[in-house]
């Protein structure tokens, strides 16, 4: 079993990167992906630890589009964070959401809720502002009873302190993996099916043109029978078949490392497969991804 979708301290989890190695190690998994939103930041202690550790790992990034005005999220696996165009592509991501940050707090005074940037600041450490940052600061402050309660009355798409972000457009986003030595690969497919269940197919279809080359047919909210059915659109389309939990943080009644809600279980094929085309793409992953050879 593997899980090659979570997040850390490098953008709104609350493990660090090489604690995610340590557990995913404690829990038996073959190999964990890490795929921060918006930021590769983490991405290097993920890389020391699974050395240390000899788990293989694989460095990654979620980042988020829209197209047609509905919006999704894309995995990158195995991109170069040096290449110039890709570092300027996450640069402006980071401005957008550091302008972000001001007007969700501004909304939520507006509302009588006490709340600083400092505050938010501090969640958030070295990260950029997410959304669960202010969502736990909340939590903290006894404005909500948890995150999940943040969510649905405050933070949520459609509710009263929601702000949107800036995104990438799809093809930018495909562009910029590819360009960095990457796999783009579509984010839980169940979650833009529950947005419009007819955008499904044609959006795959677009992706494709762009150069989009997995589906993560597994993921914690996924239903078996979804499981089923994205992994054959996967399959007709001869792309790769991947998959993780989403994991952010610990008891907090979100997907857990690994395991998700209980009953995800990702193969190991998952992971096999993509680790041999981002070998022969970057040669000097191989340590990363094998680390014990
Ligand atoms: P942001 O990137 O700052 O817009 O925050 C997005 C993150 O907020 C997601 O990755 C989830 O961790 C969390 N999130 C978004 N929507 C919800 C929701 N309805 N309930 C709980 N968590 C959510
Ligand atoms: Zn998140
Ligand atoms: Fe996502
Ligand atoms: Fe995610």
């Amino acid at each position: 079993m593997v899980d090659l979708h979570t997040h850390s301290t490098a953008s709104d989890g609350t493990w660090s990167p090489g604690r995610i190695v340590e557990e995913a190690v404690r829990l038996g998994l073959r190999a964990v992906g890490l795929t921060d939103h918006d930021s590769v930041d983490g991405n290097a202690e993920l890389v020391e630890t699974g050395r240390t550790l000899g788990l293989p790992v694989v460095p990654g990034v979620e980042i988020s589009t829209r197209w047609n005005g509905v919006t999704f999220h894309l995995l990158g696996y195995g991109i170069d964070p040096r290449i110039p165009a890709v570092k300027a592509a996450f640069d402006r991501l980071a401005r957008s959401r550091e302008a972000r940050a001001p007007r969700m707090l501004a909304r939520l005074q507006d509302l009588g809720v006490p709340i600083t940037l400092e505050e938010v600041r501090a969640e958030a450490g070295t990260a950029l502002v997410g959304r669960p940052h202010v969502a736990r600061v909340l939590v903290r402050k006894g404005v909500v009873r948890d995150v999940q309660e943040a969510f649905d009355r405050l933070l949520g798409r459609g509710r009263p302190a929601y702000v949107d972000k800036d995104r990438l457009d799809p093809a930018e986003a495909c562009q910029t993996i590819r360009r960095a030595g990457g796999v783009a690969v579509l984010a839980h497919p169940g979650l833009i099916e529950e947005d419009d269940p007819a955008l499904l197919r044609p959006l795959l279809d677009h992706l494709v043109e762009l150069g989009l080359e997995g589906v993560e047919a597994f993921y914690s909210r996924h239903t078996r029978e979804q499981q089923e059915r994205y992994r054959s659109l996967a399959v007709q389309r001869n792309l790769l078949v991947t998959g993780g939990s989403d994991f952010h943080e610990p008891g907090s009644g979100g997907p857990a490392l690994g395991t998700g809600y209980g009953s995800l279980e990702v193969p190991d094929a998952c992971f096999e497969a993509l680790a041999r085309l981002l070998k022969e793409r970057r040669p000097e992953l191989g340590p990363v991804l094998n680390p014990g050879l």
